[in-house]
């Protein structure tokens, strides 16, 4: 079998050894029935990370995002987002077929919607319009690369929303690399939005499983909206056991993953083959453009050679992660250089 290193994402980290033995040992309940105690551990947990009173173990990021929604919302309403968010751009038209919600997209820089424009976009009471229900942010921002919401931004955005009564959603799928990044504690990041979402299932190694949190009447909303998507789950401990782990471990190592980033995205540059853009290389993911052929044909190529990547867009989207060793990101370069030496 030929070898292979894997960059496509962060989700497919497997669990770690630790993981899959504190699995086999875990005390389980039946979640729906509110007695699991791996469940209830991961969750208190999870308070005292977020500051949260209210939390929820919960499937994936995007039924939580997708439960944020519908609990913060009525049908009709109006959510602004960035353009390129997850929530818009991945999540399967979910605002809409879930919460009968329309979405109001406004186009970001490195992630951030323009104060000016957020508040442009807040609707008014005229019975023409809909009503503005929501305000969605993203930290770091994927699409953007991985970028961090300086937390100066969050806190304007945050007066706006209390100013015209409006709540803010935090789909924080990746908001312990923000943490991880900045020093800023993920309590701090929590404190300006009603509900965060931050997933358990990426950079934090956990097979799946994300949280939810916001205040306890928003979460005794969200169980129940959780229930109605199918979401309820009975020995979710095994998961939580792994969840647990997660966030008190695999949290601390996250820098690692920024530094391969580094490390590979200044290479990368170096060979003058591809543009990529330094500013946005902030966490754990590189997005580059090659010069000379399409992102899509060099996915290909580098596939056949065992090293795999994302196209989004017109980029090529490599993501650093417990499961790829720094010597393993320098392999993948002389791989990469080999490639276009020849070509040339
Ligand atoms: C991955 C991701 C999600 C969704 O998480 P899933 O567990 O894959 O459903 C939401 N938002 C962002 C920014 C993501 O990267």
């Amino acid at each position: 079998m030929q070898e292979y290193f894997d960059f496509r994402s962060d989700t497919v980290t497997r669990p770690t050894k630790e993981m899959i033995e504190a699995m086999s040992k875990a005390k389980v309940g039946d979640d729906v029935l509110g007695d699991d105690p791996t469940v209830i551990e991961l969750e208190e947990l999870a308070k005292k990370v977020t500051g949260k009173q209210g939390v929820l173990f919960i499937c994936s990021g995007t039924m939580g995002n997708q439960i944020s929604i519908r609990v913060h919302t009525n049908p009709g309403e109006e959510i602004i987002i960035e353009e390129d968010s997850h929530i818009f751009k991945y999540e399967v038209g979910g605002a809409a077929w879930n919460s009968l919600v329309q979405t109001r997209t406004i186009e970001g820089s490195y992630g951030c919607m323009s104060l000016e424009k957020i508040s442009d976009s807040i609707r008014h009471d005229d019975i023409h319009d809909p009503r503005t229900g929501l305000i969605c942010l993203e930290n770091t921002h994927n699409n953007s690369g991985g970028v961090i919401l300086p937390l100066e931004y969050i806190q304007e955005v945050r007066k706006l929303s209390q100013k015209r009564n409006i709540k803010m959603h935090l789909d924080g799928a990746r908001i312990f690399n923000a943490s991880a990044a900045t020093g800023i504690p993920v309590k701090e990041y929590a404190k300006y939005f009603d509900s965060m979402m931050f997933c358990l299932s990426k950079g934090l190694c956990s097979p799946l499983g994300s949280i939810l949190v916001g205040d306890i009447d928003f979460i005794d909303h969200a169980r129940r909206v959780r229930k109605v998507l199918g979401g309820g789950w009975r020995q979710a401990g095994y998961l939580a056991a792994c969840g647990i782990i997660s966030i008190k471990k695999m949290s601390k190592r996250l820098g690692d993953d920024h530094a391969k980033a580094r490390v590979f995205s200044k290479a990368l540059g170096e060979m003058g083959e591809f543009s990529i853009d330094m500013k946005s290389v902030q966490t754990n993911m590189v997005y580059f453009k090659p010069l000379k052929e399409p992102a899509e044909s060099f996915i290909l190529r580098m596939k056949k050679k065992g090293v795999l990547a994302l196209s989004h867009d017109d980029k090529v989207r490599f993501v650093f992660h417990n499961d790829v060793s720094l010597s393993d990101v320098k392999r993948a370069l002389g791989i990469i250089k080999n490639d276009s030496m020849k070509r040339r």
